[in-house]
């Protein structure tokens, strides 16, 4: 029975909820210009680098990974005796999933990397993208919170990377692009920060801009705060801003606090209005020795407030908010106004989101469930990752069924729901396709 539903989840095309993949041209330059390797270690950038270095992976090893003119045979002795007690890991399966999805080859080891190497050189070419997403992992489109700029990335292909709108840098959080950003997202606008009300001028400016084009919200500010976001009055708001505008440090964490939470929630009620879901950060933290597990064991309590203050926003939480994924079950279960996303967990553990799947559908509504997103920059984490999600729903799916849970003849409607009609149920891919097709010359905005 298991290959059966293997199967038909084989042929079912996934909508992909997380990425931060680059535009291709972009991926391709940068290798070109040797700035990000085109050899095997790009199996190994981001999140398996993260248990090499928590295995021991000295500094320069590190370091040595991802430079271009260190040759592969070095590399590969460098990481070798990490990778060995590793190599059990989602992280790690997600290489050799990914490596035998684009090469063929079943193993890397110091025998193979050179050959893994050149194969991977000679598929960087143009057209690479739609290949290994929609041929070889059976992607039909990704969602993309992309790195390339501060609230909206102008997409080369808006039909394959739907761009996510990153509203942190409007509520003067954190953005992933340097620079001075209220300047920056001011003159994006054409208009001064002079004071709060000037401010949502500049907000709703980049919501009238972008929002039509945009697939959701994004919000990653838990990897800074906690999010207990407080209604906080513009009268108290203003005074904030104002100082806060002549000097960023003029302000205590409490006053700075209390100004990202005012704009956040002029934010989300800007999404309800331009009807965005809204996907927040919550649970785990990429890379190692940073994760402060005491703040991060509040994201979902934290957020309850949130969904009661705004009923008509819907949102997302991402990663199953792991290792609290059984709050995250629960608020999906309680909040009408909450759907969770299994971005990344697959790799993060790939036992505990099996677990979550089997115990998600026998406790919440199956349409709020996110099944597969691949959280990677570089394209190469991504088609392992859709054979791994694949291979655990699979499972999930079958132990239901053997348990008599849910009936044969319920799992290919449950798989297309799972897969497909969950997202296209909450996002609006038709409407922002118009809408790219209807906007012409629109400008870059970094
Ligand atoms: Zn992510």
């Amino acid at each position: 029975m298991i290959q059966e539903i293997a199967e038909l989840i084989r042929a079912t095309a996934w909508v992909d909820t997380h990425e931060h993949l680059w535009d291709e041209s972009t991926r391709l330059r940068l290798s070109a210009e040797g700035k990000f390797p085109s050899d095997f270690s790009a199996f190994f950038f981001g999140y398996p680098t993260s248990d090499l270095l928590s295995a021991g992976l000295p500094a320069e090893c590190h370091q040595r990974l991802f430079s271009p003119v260190v040759d592969v045979a070095t590399k590969w002795r460098d990481i070798e005796p990490y990778y060995k007690p590793t190599w059990h890991t989602g992280y790690m399966r997600n290489v050799r999933a990914s490596i035998h999805a684009l090469t063929g080859e079943d193993e890397i080891d110091g025998s193979n990397c050179g050959r893994i190497s050149e194969a991977l050189a000679k598929l960087l070419q143009p057209g690479h993208y739609r290949q290994v997403l929609r041929t070889i992992s059976n992607i039909e489109y990704c969602q993309v919170a992309s790195l390339e700029a501060h609230v909206f990335h102008e997409t080369e292909s808006p039909d394959l990377l739907c761009q996510d709108f990153h509203f942190d840098p409007l509520c003067l959080e954190k953005s992933f692009v340097p620079g001075d950003v209220m300047m920056d997202l001011a003159q994006a606008a054409s208009r001064e920060p002079s004071d709060l009300s000037a401010w949502y001028e500049i907000i709703e400016w980049h919501f009238a801009r972008f929002a039509p084009r945009a697939i959701a919200l994004k919000h990653a500010s838990a990897y800074q705060r906690r999010l207990d976001y407080e209604p906080v009055s513009s009268e108290a708001a203003a005074p904030l801003f104002d100082r806060y505008r002549r000097d960023p440090s003029a302000l205590s964490d409490e006053e700075r606090k209390a100004l990202h939470d005012h704009l956040f929630h002029f934010c989300v009620r800007q999404a309800v209005d331009y009807n965005l879901p809204i996907k927040m950060h919550t649970g785990y933290h990429a890379g190692v020795f940073g994760m402060p597990l005491r703040r991060v064991q509040h994201n979902l309590s934290d957020l309850c407030p949130v969904f009661q203050l705004h009923p008509d926003a819907r949102f997302v939480l991402f990663h199953m908010g792991f290792p609290y994924q059984h709050e995250a079950m629960a608020l999906a279960k309680h909040y009408p106004n909450v759907f969770i996303d299994l971005s990344w967990a697959w790799i993060i553990s790939p036992s505990a989101t099996g677990r979550f799947v089997k115990e998600f559908l026998v406790s919440a509504p199956a349409t709020k469930l996110l099944c597969f997103g691949g959280d990677y920059w570089n394209l190469e984490g991504v088609p392992g990752h859709a054979v791994i999600a694949r291979q655990g729903l699979a499972r999930s799916l079958s132990e239901l069924v053997q348990e008599a849970w849910i009936d044969n003849s319920e799992v290919s409607g449950m798989i297309r729901q799972l897969m497909r009609d969950n997202p296209y149920a909450l996002f609006d891919y038709q409407g922002r396709s118009r809408n790219w097709s209807l906007a012409t010359a629109i400008p870059q905005v970094s």
